[in-house]
């Protein structure tokens, strides 16, 4: 079972992946809590060249390879494998944040940015993504500190969100919407029952 968090800055996805990890342990599952961009050592690299502030502009075309790249090192290596074994995969960020920052949010073309992230991830789709959807305004709020994108205007970040919505309006077998404002146990009670139906 491949399971992706997706949403803006601040929603809670890293809490509420760790949450739902807990769960399904507990239930004696094997989970493998996973996140892009960074969890491979290479990735690791890409993370820093793409969000460090002080790699300055990049062509967007640039962040949106490297991004890919991340991807394809995080599939091969980490969420194949697990699937492979057997495992639960979670993942906090996939192809849908591509999708919604490279896309929606720079002046990319959505169906090239997709075209590209399929190949580097073999087209593995996952069998739910969880967006938890927040007013930009509200997840930035939360932010002192800020990477090169989080210091991207409201007007970006309100684009990125437009485009997580539009993924999930035009697939809901495979989303779950949920209002990121909302208390953290209902959150983690609604992501709990969702995909304990789709357990094997
Ligand atoms: O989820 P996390 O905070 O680790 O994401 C790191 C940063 O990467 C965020 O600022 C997010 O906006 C950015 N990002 C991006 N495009 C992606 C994935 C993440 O701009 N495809």
């Amino acid at each position: 079972l491949f399971v992706c968090f997706e949403g803006g800055e601040g929603a809670g996805k890293s809490t509420q992946s760790r949450l739902l990890k807990d769960t399904l342990e507990s239930a004696g599952r094997t989970v493998v809590l996973t996140f892009e961009p960074g969890d491979t050592e290479v990735g690791q690299a890409l993370r820093q060249i793409v969000l460090s502030p002080s790699t300055g502009e990049l062509s967007h075309r640039t962040e949106a390879l490297l991004y890919a790249a991340d991807k394809a090192e995080h599939v091969d290596t980490v969420v194949l494998p697990a699937l492979a074994r057997g495992e639960v995969v979670i993942t906090d960020r996939y192809v849908d944040s591509a999708l919604a920052y490279q896309g929606a949010g720079r002046d990319l073309v959505v169906a090239e940015v997709e075209q590209v992230n399929r190949w580097a991830t073999a087209d593995l789709r996952p069998n739910l993504t969880v967006l938890l959807d927040l007013e930009p305004s509200a997840g930035l709020d939360r932010f002192a500190e800020r990477d090169r994108i989080e210091g991207e205007s409201l007007e970006f970040h309100q684009r990125v969100r437009q485009g997580f919505l539009d993924l999930a309006a035009a697939d809901p077998e495979h989303y779950l919407v949920l209002d990121a404002r909302a208390d953290r146990d209902e959150i983690a009670a609604a992501i709990r029952t969702r995909v304990e139906g789709l357990l094997p």
